[in-house]
């Protein structure tokens, strides 16, 4: 057992009364991705309904799980940054925050005329979260939210007011990659644009979410842009143990973070696994040696959101 083992993935901001009771409609990861879709009538009143604090749900599962310490960010729903700042004060031995500089647009995608306002918009919050709120970083970035551009170079410069603002603190940032269950063009899924910011911005640790979740040529991708940029790390969220096996060959342990996106939806999948433990056991498949181990389940964290843990 690693010293610390530290959930750098987690949604814990935004859960309603509806997903209080889901362990009979969500079984296994597929479940909970077709959750949507299944249940529309479900879905719509979970995300307008009043976010409750499922802190002792995550802390349960933490416990259960040899999860020492987890940095929450928010989910989709009516959460805010001043409510993930007010859960890590409540747990501050087990929690660390991260902001979102943007609501999650699954209904309605920003127009181009609108984003140079939510740019600012978006540098203003970071600032705030940093300086007033205490969060380390920003959370899950939604690309499609800040440009609908498809040329890296001009991803790049609709981007700078953000990763200007990052950078000013050496703030790290998580970029999805792969599919979300949300509607956006599935384009900025391939991280392969994430290549001209990072070269850009060393300064600013970019954490690849997922890796590509478990799809070869998005695996590539970023693969590539790990090898070409120092600051880029992946989690092991939703990922592939031969695909953990092969970053750690060819990148390293100490660019692999643990996390394992648990959320008030995900925390009900049992099928193979519990969140927490289905990925513990990607490490023990992917033939994790101990060092690795004490890389990627705590010491790479520690040092990317750097938390200070001894
Ligand atoms: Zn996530």
């Amino acid at each position: 057992m690693p010293k610390y083992r530290i959930e750098a993935h987690c949604h814990l901001i935004g859960a309603s009364p509806i997903s209080e009771n889901l362990g009979d409609k969500i079984r296994t990861l597929a479940d909970k991705v077709a959750f949507r879709t299944r249940y529309p009538d479900l879905y719509a009143e979970r995300i307008i309904q009043p976010p409750i604090d499922i802190s002792d749900a995550l802390l349960a599962d933490m416990d259960a799980n040899g999860v020492t310490h987890a940095i929450i960010q928010q989910d989709y729903g009516l959460g805010d940054n001043d409510m993930v700042a007010a859960a890590v004060a409540r747990h501050k031995d087990r929690f660390f925050g991260l902001l979102l500089p943007h609501k999650y647009t699954a209904r309605r995608m920003p127009t181009r005329d609108e984003m140079p306002k939510l740019r600012q918009l978006a540098s203003e919050e970071i600032k705030r979260g940093i300086e007033d709120l205490g969060l380390i970083g920003v959370g899950e970035f939604f690309a499609r939210a800040f440009t609908t551009e498809v040329n890296p170079d001009n991803i790049l410069e609709d981007f700078r007011p953000i990763f200007d603002t990052l950078a000013q603190y050496k703030a790290p940032i998580l970029i999805q990659t792969a599919w979300t269950q949300f509607k956006h063009n599935l384009i900025y899924g391939n991280p392969i644009w994430v290549d001209e910011i990072a070269g850009e911005y060393p300064q600013v640790p970019i954490v690849l979410t997922k890796m590509g979740r478990g799809f070869e040529s998005l695996f590539d991708s970023a693969v590539l842009v790990a090898m070409r940029n120092e600051n880029v790390y992946f989690d092991i969220v939703d990922t592939r143990a031969d695909h953990i096996r092969r970053t750690i060959d060819i990148i390293g342990s100490d660019r692999i973070i643990y996390g394992s996106d648990w959320c008030c939806m995900t925390r009900w999948v049992r099928e193979p696994a519990g969140c927490h433990q289905r990925h513990l056991d990607l490490l023990t498949q992917a033939g994790a040696t101990p060092e690795e181990r004490e890389n990627i389940e705590w010491r790479t964290a520690n040092s990317v959101f750097r938390l200070n843990l001894k």
